[in-house]
């Protein structure tokens, strides 16, 4: 059976759903192509109210990603969880699915609502599994997208090592302008040996300086 249905791929389909809820370009065929890649059923096109409902529950989830804290998660979490619908129920969608837990009112509730409940359950086994906050907020300010941490390693601060990388060249740049004005013609003096002035190299003078006529050593 298709792990699907397992807590990583609601949690992984969550953070798929609120970076394009949330970013640049949140239109029904986008959304709609997340949902299908995450193998959801989009029989036609999202109506205006579904996707509304859509963007207000990713809305609504973007804050469990931003706590920080595990503790901060949970309180963000246990307020969504009394906001959605539940009871905890077991379904198999008529049998065309293996069983699998879900929070919303039945099998035909609103995207939005599917989202919130399916989301928040399968955060709140997370933070229940590791005892750490289960995703956060990508720390590049150009990005602001929400990910997933699922190992053990060191705290993460960015959603990608695409970001981590524009980041880091970025902090290498501004530091490099911070620092003091150097002219060229000392760098060169610095790296030159003394007995060449700033003067124009002539083949006569590097003869001079290394009179073996080749190695600089
Ligand atoms: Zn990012």
């Amino acid at each position: 059976m298709t792990n699907r249905l397992s807590v990583r791929s609601a949690a992984g389909r969550t953070v798929a759903l609120v970076n394009v809820l949330t970013g640049p370009d949140p239109s029904a065929d986008a959304v709609a192509a997340v949902l299908r890649e995450h193998g959801e059923k989009v029989p036609t096109a999202l109506s205006p109210e579904e996707l509304a409902g859509l963007r207000l529950s990713a809305a609504a989830l973007r804050p469990v990603f931003a706590a920080g804290t595990v503790d901060a998660a949970a309180a963000r979490l246990n307020e969504l969880l009394a906001l959605t619908a539940g009871p905890l129920r077991l379904t198999a969608h008529g049998g065309t699915t293996a069983w699998h837990p879900h929070l919303d009112r039945d099998d035909d509730a609103p995207w939005g609502e599917w989202l919130l409940a399916s989301a928040a359950l399968a955060l709140t086994v997370l933070v229940w599994d590791r005892q750490r906050p289960p995703g956060g907020l990508c720390a590049s300010s150009s990005c602001g997208q929400v990910f997933l941490v699922l190992g053990s390693g060191p705290e993460r601060r960015y959603c990608s090592r695409r970001c981590a990388t524009r980041e880091r060249v970025a902090a290498h740049r501004m530091r490099r302008r911070a620092q003091p004005r150097v002219s060229s013609a000392a760098v060169r003096s610095l790296r030159t040996p003394s007995a060449i002035s700033d003067a124009p190299v002539t083949p006569a003078k590097l003869s001079r300086t290394y009179p073996a006529g080749g190695s600089a050593q």
